[in-house]
């Protein structure tokens, strides 16, 4: 007979061999994943289906792909950023460029695979020049970004930047002040964070951001 090893006794060991992140179980089970959506549960197909075609606000003229989200159907954390960059549009998945290599470490620090996570971002076209988006770009837009969050139900989700923060959260706070501290989006737990392009640009911040994702892991452990 095979012994399932526990999660703890495999972190145990893992620690003993040198290998010191924490292991979070970052999927459903398979039977939770395979639940039937529940009635009138949109899935995000459907979601994808009518967002190649959007032409609510002016970003669409400029895209090459759409950047709908990508991961786990299912995944226990999501995280939202701000709008494709030029990488990302030439590609059509969310941070695939420099500062999506980042934010792949730090998942990877807390022992999730970047395919167990979901990854969307506040508008699914490139704004020119990278800018942030405007704020009637992003109202038009975040109607999707709440049906993906039904539709995924996430235990917790990461806001990657001010940006981010601001139009999800429908606030006006700092980056600076808010993050490291849990808000609330209609009852599920949000933790914003910094942009990993910020921290590209001021490394010495980065620190903060490993603190958060400790935070992070530590409500999956939890949960
Ligand atoms: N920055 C973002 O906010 N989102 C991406 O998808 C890539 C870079
Ligand atoms: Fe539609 Fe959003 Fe693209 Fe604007 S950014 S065209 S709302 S998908």
């Amino acid at each position: 007979m095979t012994k399932r090893l526990s999660r703890n006794m495999v972190a145990a060991h893992l620690r003993e061999i040198g290998i010191d992140f924490v292991l979070v179980p970052a999927r459903r089970s398979a039977e939770a994943a395979n639940l039937p959506a529940r009635e009138g549960e949109e899935n995000l197909e459907d979601i994808l289906n009518e967002v190649v075609a959007c032409r609510r606000c002016p970003l669409c003229s400029g895209r090459t792909n759409v950047v709908f989200g990508v991961g786990n159907p299912r995944a226990r954390l999501m995280f939202v950023g701000e709008g494709p960059g030029a990488e990302e549009d030439r590609q059509g998945e969310p941070f695939v460029g420099a500062a999506g290599r980042l934010l792949t470490k730090w998942i990877e620090r807390i022992g999730i695979v970047r395919q167990d996570v979901y990854i969307a971002n506040i508008v699914k076209c490139r704004p020119p020049g990278n800018r942030a988006p405007l704020p009637e770009e992003a109202a038009a837009c975040l109607p999707y970004l709440r049906r993906q969050i039904r539709a995924i139900r996430p235990e917790i989700i990461c806001t990657l930047g001010g940006v981010a923060l601001n139009h999800l959260l429908g606030n006006n706070d700092r980056i600076t002040r808010a993050r490291g501290n849990w808000r609330d989006l209609d009852g599920i737990p949000v933790l914003p964070t910094y942009h990993p392009a910020y921290i590209l640009r001021n490394a010495t911040r980065e620190h903060e951001v490993v603190a958060d994702f400790d935070l992070l892991a530590q409500r999956l452990r939890s949960g």
